[in-house]
């Protein structure tokens, strides 16, 4: 983003004009020298929080007990830090004290990774103090010092170490990886949604499979608040993973799971320890729903017919989303996945029609019905109850399917019927 460069380096030429030092610092100098989209641009100075408030207008003291101040310049928001060290680190996770330092070099110690660790000014001069240049052209994620001192003072450090792994495809230095596997055991003090966030973005990058494989080979998430077993995951299933598009990442998520032999109600109570989003977690785990109930119905080979009506009334249940997901993933998976030897005639027949089958369905939902509930009420004069949902989804079910035309009058004519044969 040329302007979001350009602006960001306003803000260091002020700072420079004012006799302060003054950086790119961070995860967009790295993302620049690997050639990828730069997505945010950190500022590290010496000038002081107060003296970048005196200089900048428009700011807010978005993290002053760490030195940080965010600036506005354009359209553009930049955090800028003051140099910094950090100390103390309380139970594993962040630091309870800074200190202001007056030395770049001393603020890039306390960052993790070498390739993290880079700053570069407004003329382009890198400083590099820890070789983090050699280990991106040479592929390595590398711990800043020592490795087992650094993963013990933010045990987080561990899950980004393989996030970077897995997202650049970079291997990971030897020393760096026996300080992983001896503090993995300190993982247990990081709250889930920092796991979440570093797996998010590990399972949303161009290489997932690295990553779950260094998860598998390090048992890391073994050790974490709501942990899971390796053990229990198909590798052949994962290898798969990668086929799924990026920006289909949630597809994964469910693949995941499914690859783990997790049971719907199993994985959702899984995805809420891990604090999923309920948006999240439902279009997860509704994969996992339509896949067990398409499992129940088709037990053996059945007609086309049939399996037409049952993959609908799956579909009306889970809904498009899920029905859509599911066979986005079985279309990617090996053969003979989901259903019992005796049912492989079905399931080919189902991943050769299911799309069509969902595109020729003329109601999705109740909404979509030429006839509402008040209506059913006033045709039969009774009052509601739960008899009034079950009529309502058989109508919709009928609808979908095609048995009855989306018309008041055929579906009042059905109501009839089917109170007709109550009444019997
Ligand atoms: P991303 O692409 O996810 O933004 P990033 O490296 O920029 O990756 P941020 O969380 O934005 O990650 O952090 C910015 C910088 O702050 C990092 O590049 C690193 O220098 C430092 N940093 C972030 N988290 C830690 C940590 N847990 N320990 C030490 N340094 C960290
Ligand atoms: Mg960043």
């Amino acid at each position: 983003d040329l302007e979001m460069a350009k602006q960001s380096e306003q803000v260091l030429l002020k700072l420079n004009e004012e006799g302060y030092d003054a950086f790119w610092v961070g995860g967009c100098v790295r993302d620049e020298l690997l050639g990828r989209d730069v997505d945010d641009m950190d500022i590290t100075t010496s000038a002081s929080p107060e003296q970048v408030m005196e200089l900048f207008a428009d700011c807010i003291p978005t993290g002053l007990q760490h030195g940080t101040v965010t600036v506005r310049s354009g359209r553009y928001y930049f955090e800028v830090t003051t140099f910094r060290t950090e100390s103390e680190y309380k139970d594993n996770r962040r630091p309870s004290e800074v200190q202001f330092v007056k030395d770049i070099k001393e603020d890039l110690q306390r960052r993790d990774f070498t390739m993290n660790a880079l700053a570069m000014d407004r003329r382009g001069t890198i400083v590099d103090p820890f070789g983090g240049q050699v280990d991106i052209r040479e592929e390595r994620v590398r711990c800043v010092g020592a490795a087992s001192e650094r993963f013990g003072e933010d045990a987080l450090r561990m899950l980004r170490c393989v996030r970077f792994a897995s997202v650049f495809d970079f291997s990971i230095a030897y020393n760096t990886w026996k300080g992983l596997m001896r503090q993995r055991d300190l993982l247990q003090h990081i709250a889930m949604e920092r796991v979440r966030t570093e797996m998010v973005k590990m399972m949303a990058g161009p290489h997932p499979l690295r990553g779950l494989d260094l998860l598998l080979h390090s048992k890391i998430l073994e050790y974490i608040k709501a942990p899971v077993q390796g053990s229990r995951f198909n590798r052949n299933l994962l290898l798969r993973i990668g086929e799924l598009k990026d920006n289909d990442a949630l597809l994964r998520w469910s693949l995941l799971l499914i690859a783990g032999q997790y049971k719907k109600d199993e994985a959702d109570a899984l995805l809420r320890k891990w604090t999923f989003s309920n948006d999240d977690r439902l279009r997860i785990t509704g994969v996992l729903q339509f896949d067990e109930l398409l499992k129940t119905v088709v037990q053996n080979d059945k007609d086309q017919v049939l399996l037409r009506s049952e993959w609908i009334s799956a579909e009306l249940t889970c809904g498009r989303q899920a029905a859509a997901d599911w066979l986005k993933i079985q279309l990617i998976l090996p053969a003979g996945n989901l259903l019992s030897a005796s049912a492989e005639a079905s399931y080919q027949a189902i991943l050769a029609n299911a799309a069509e089958w969902s595109r020729s369905m003329p109601v999705h939902e109740l909404k979509d019905l030429h006839i509402t509930g008040e209506n059913v009420l006033g045709l039969l004069e009774r009052k509601g109850g739960p008899w009034l949902g079950r009529l309502m989804k058989h109508l919709l079910r009928e609808t979908a399917i095609g048995n009855i035309a989306n018309q008041h009058e055929a579906l009042t004519a059905e109501v009839k019927r089917v109170a007709a044969d109550d009444q019997a």
